[in-house]
Parts: C-alpha cells; sequence; structure tokens
C-alpha cells in the first residue's frame, strides 16, 4: 500500500500499518495513496 507524506510529499510503501512513518521529516501525517485505474499501458 502507498502512502503520500503530507509534509514533504514524499511517497511511501508500508506493509505494516501501524508502522507509518515518513523516514525523510518523520512525519506521521501521511495520505493513503489510491493506485491508478485504466492506465493504458503498451504491451509492446
Ligand atoms: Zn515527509
Amino acid at each position: 500500500m502507498t502512502f503520500v507524506c503530507g509534509n514533504c510529499g514524499k511517497e511511501y510503501e508500508f506493509k505494516e500499518l501501524s508502522f507509518i512513518r515518513c523516514l525523510y521529516c518523520d512525519s506521521k501525517v501521511l495520505f493513503k495513496k489510491t493506485p491508478p485505474v485504466a492506465k493504458r499501458v503498451s504491451a509492446d
């Protein structure tokens, strides 16, 4: 699950929801980032 830091805007991948904290600014304000839907990817 991807989270975005509400302070510095860095993105992180967390598996343990009880241990989410920004590694750069030590902020605990993280927003859950929803995965992109219907993203067209070229299979060439
Ligand atoms: Zn941060």
